[in-house]
């Protein structure tokens, strides 16, 4: 059988008006603010107009610990909801836009695989609405506002040696990691060092994704913190007029982007925040509209559970005061065998004591969903082409064997129709009894929090904080911050803080190394290591294939 790539299988679809998408899920041409036939921003009056309706179910896909090539949420939440819209569910999509550092870097796009896919692919991965140019541009123009304050006397103090907002672009770039400027005399500003870091780990990006409508955005920019006074009091993007103006360029910007999947199901795409720094889901915003659209969304949350849908349900649930009806976490066979201590280059032959090795990870993750969050949750057995028959009755006998449910999961393959045994788990548990409670309490202090976190999430023995990671808990609680949520900033690959320890390890401990306040955000980050804010490109960039026709046709994008 011959294997089409993405683009083909995309470039092959023929896309519907957006208008009629809109319609599908009931929403008028009115409300739609069309960016060409097949993308349209939507009006966020539909809110208001709309608040007496029932929100739909929420449903969240995450995963177990990924291998670095990404185990299939993206395509498994796409084909889950053509699976349910076949079953006669109206079923919405809301994912985060894809950043241009991994198209054009490692990873490609994040627009689905196969045939679960959200169209068109090559503007949704290349510049789509323009959301993020807005958002490098805010970041910026607050960048620029900062430097210019100190040129023009400083009259707030700031030290200079004590800066801790970066300008941003969104490119894969490392040779703006660290930079001088300022550079040339007098009049062309004060010398310092600075960096930049990739627009998706601006945190204006996580503001736009949580905040709840324009004022609370401004609210939330004009909290920012930019850096520190000489005496060591935070200054705020506030304290340098900077939110009207920063506002003002994100207005558009915080409009959820409506698109469709390769069948038509209505998809919102908006929003991508890094899923380490920041808590790594589409916008609350999309997550809302979608929710007053379809009666079930579908969304998914970055890396594996342990990361991506800790901070959804912690931080994001929390602060959106959203209620998910169920979690459907993704497996494939290849990952788990990796797990099991099965190398790279033989994940594609049968391995079944490897497969069993590796099981643990997957049922750690679904004990925590069950028991920590109190949310019913199946098991997706993502089908790679490689897999054996022996080795998807394996998982699906032992997820069974624990009373856990579980559906093989055929979309890349086969789009709705392999979703559709998925589908009718996720819409039966959506009726299951569902105590959702959060994994901590936000008033106690940050390392209890954070305790919590890696005794129940993680299952290690404790966490421990570096003097420096002390002081800093100390400086931030005296500062007023103590009572926010923990965004961790750890390895996707592990439990644990070292990316080697694979499956489902035991007594270890956590190192937090590094705390820092997104006040703008609402949440405290907790660094466990060198966390990269600004990745560079390969060796070979997956840019040097994207090319484009005299038609405006593009190819090699994945
Ligand atoms: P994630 O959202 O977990 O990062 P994606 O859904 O983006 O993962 O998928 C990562 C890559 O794996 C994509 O290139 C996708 O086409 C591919 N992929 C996903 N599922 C399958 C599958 N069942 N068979 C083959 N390739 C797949
Ligand atoms: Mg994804």
């Amino acid at each position: 059988m011959e294997i089409k790539s993405d683009i083909e299988i995309a470039q092959a679809c023929e896309m519907k008006h957006i208008r009629d998408i809109a319609a599908v899920a009931g929403v008028d041409e009115d409300y739609l603010e069309y960016y060409g036939k097949y993308k349209a921003k939507i009006d966020l009056k539909l809110l208001s107009d709309r608040a007496e309706k029932p929100d739909g179910k929420l449903i969240l896909v995450t995963a177990i610990n990924p291998t670095p090539a990404g185990e299939g949420k993206t395509t498994t939440t796409v084909g889950l909801a053509d699976g349910m819209r076949r079953l006669g569910k109206n079923t919405v999509v809301a994912l985060r836009e894809p950043s241009l550092g991994p198209v054009f870097g490692v990873k490609g796009g994040a627009a689905g695989g196969g045939y679960a896919q959200v169209v068109p692919m090559e503007d949704i991965n290349l510049h789509f609405t323009g959301d993020f140019h807005a958002i490098g541009a805010a970041n910026n123009l607050l960048a620029a506002l900062l430097d210019n304050h100190i040129q023009q006397g400083n009259e707030l103090d700031i030290d200079v040696k004590h800066i801790t907002w970066k300008r941003c672009v969104d490119m894969n770039d490392r040779q703006l990691r660290n930079i001088v400027c300022g550079l040339g005399g007098r009049m062309q500003g004060v010398p310092r060092e600075d960096g930049f870091d990739i627009t998706v780990a601006s945190e204006i990006m996580a503001v736009l994704c949580l905040a709840t409508g324009l004022s609370d955005l401004k609210a939330r920019l004009g909290r920012m913190v930019v850096g520190y006074s000489r005496s060591g009091a935070p200054i705020t993007a506030h304290d340098l007029k900077a939110e009207g103006a920063m506002a003002a360029l994100l207005k558009d910007a915080i409009k959820p982007n409506l698109v469709q999947t390769l069948e038509g199901t209505p998809a919102f795409i908006h929003g991508g925040p890094f899923a380490n720094i920041a808590h790594g889901c589409n916008s609350v915003m999309a997550t809302r509209v979608a929710l007053k659209m379809g009666d079930y969304v579908i969304t998914e949350a970055g890396f594996g559970a342990d990361l991506g849908a800790e901070k959804f349900l912690d931080i994001k649930c929390r602060l959106a005061d959203l209620h998910p009806a169920a979690v459907v976490l993704v497996a494939t066979v290849r990952a788990l065998k990796h797990h099991g201590g099965c190398p790279k280059a033989d994940l594609g032959k049968e391995n079944l004591t490897a497969l069993e090795k590796g099981l643990p990870n997957l049922l750690r993750h679904v004990e925590n969903i069950t028991n920590v969050y109190g949310l019913p949750c199946v098991v997706a057995i993502n089908r790679f082409p490689t897999d054996t028959e022996a080795e998807l009755k394996l998982v699906e006998d032992k997820c069974r064997a624990l009373g856990g449910n579980v559906a093989l999961s055929e979309v890349w393959a086969k789009g709705g129709e392999g979703g559709m045994a998925l589908a009718e788990e996720v819409i039966r548990l959506c009726d299951a009894p569902n105590q959702f409670r959060f994994a901590y309490d936000l008033d106690q202090p940050i390392e209890a929090k954070l305790e919590e976190i890696v005794k129940k999430v993680y299952h290690g023995d404790g966490v421990v904080l570096t003097p420096a990671a002390k002081k800093q808990a100390a400086e931030l609680t005296a500062l007023g911050f103590g009572g926010l949520p923990i965004c961790m900033a750890k390895t996707q690959y592990s439990f644990s803080d070292d990316q080697t320890l694979l499956g489902a390890p035991d007594g270890f401990t956590v190192t937090v190394r590094n705390l820092k306040v997104s006040a703008g955000a609402g949440f405290l980050v907790a660094l466990t290591g060198d966390i990269m804010t600004m990745p560079g490109l390969p060796k070979v960039p997956a840019a040097e294939k994207v090319d484009v026709d005299e038609t405006g046709k593009i190819s090699g994008l994945f």
